[in-house]
């Protein structure tokens, strides 16, 4: 008591000394004013991607983000679909997924932007074709298994992804590649096992395993089949004239709207699949293979591919 008193004494003739209240703040929320644009990263079809930098001491020191927002022409319904996006995010923590890092609002609270870790590569689309000279198939492989890894996190989490695509894998560095882009996820119920769309305009259909494009289900196993796509994409390093939506428009001829589906549905129905790119090996298109059978329960899943790869690498 005594001494309480004397530390209130001292405070009274000393006010410079008087501790301040410690101000609660929560480095996920990011300020707009300090949000400065660097350029533009790339865009979806309802998001766009901008590098800015989060400068707080305004003298170009603060850190390097990029930064996830609606294009200005979608409305609302669509920002509810980034707000479920930042929720699933904030909860991934795998070395293969995109770092969540925080969100800024616009004032009123309408906007939001979702603030990730800035990874300067790009997305395996950027970086590949720029880059084939300096990466080997064993390089291509190491990638398909830390894609499959994130994957495997993603699913244990009852997640399916929908969009996995090399457009939307990032690559850190010439060794490790992150899963991002959760734009299109969503949570599975345990009894169910599946996700029903309701509205199917946009999808990435080239990508799709055969259920989604009959029934638009959505299984853990229909992301295998886009993974085997992204494979593909990988072993032709992204090259735009052997892209899945090339080959496959090749396969089924010029058309337009839900008749590209029924088309692509029946090339698949009779068996036709992507065909082995040059730099891939046998044993690698067979796995690739294994993403594309007919039926999801006959489907490789990502576990059995991890071993397998680790296998092939070893
Ligand atoms: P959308 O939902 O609109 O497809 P994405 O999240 O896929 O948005 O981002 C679009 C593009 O922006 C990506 O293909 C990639 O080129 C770039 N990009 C996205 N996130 C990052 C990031 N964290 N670091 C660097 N580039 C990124
Ligand atoms: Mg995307």
């Amino acid at each position: 008591r005594a001494i309480v008193r004397d530390i209130d004494t001292l405070e009274e003739q000393n006010p410079s000394i008087k501790p301040v209240p410690t101000l609660e703040v929560d480095p996920t929320l990011f300020e707009k004013r300090f949000l400065k644009k660097i350029r533009e990263l790339g865009e979806g079809h309802f998001g766009k991607v901008e590098l800015c930098r989060y400068d707080p001491r305004g003298d170009r020191t603060g850190e390097l983000v990029a930064v996830k927002s609606l294009k200005p022409e979608n409305g609302d319904e669509q920002s509810s679909s980034l707000w479920r996006e930042i929720g699933i995010l904030k909860e991934l923590y795998h070395e293969n997924i995109v770092k969540y890092k925080g969100i800024c609002q616009e004032e009123g609270g309408r906007a939001i932007k979702l603030i990730m870790e800035y990874l300067p590569a790009g997305s395996l689309k950027e970086y590949l074709p720029r880059n084939r000279g300096q990466t080997r198939p064993e390089t291509l492989l190491s990638y398909a298994v830390q894609i499959c890894q994130g994957m495997d996190y993603l699913g244990s989490r009852n997640y399916i992804h929908r969009d996995l695509a090399a457009r939307n894998v990032l690559v850190e560095n010439e060794s490790t590649v992150k899963i991002g882009d959760f734009g299109l996820t969503k949570s599975i119920k345990d009894n169910e096992g599946y996700y029903t769309v309701k509205d199917d305009l946009d999808s990435p259909v080239f990508w799709y395993a055969p259920e989604c494009l009959v029934h638009c289900k959505f299984y853990l196993a229909s992301d295998v089949w886009s993974f085997g796509v992204t494979m593909y994409e990988l072993f032709t390093y992204c090259e735009t004239a052997l892209s899945p939506m090339s080959v496959f428009l090749k396969l089924i001829g010029p058309t337009q709207g839900q008749m590209t589906v029924t088309r692509l549905v029946k090339v698949l129905e009779e068996g036709k699949r992507l065909p082995r790119p040059e730099s891939c090996t046998g044993a690698v298109y067979e796995l690739m293979r294994a993403c594309w059978e007919s039926t999801p329960e006959s489907r490789i899943t990502f576990k059995a591919l991890i071993a397998e790869f680790t296998r092939l690498l070893a």
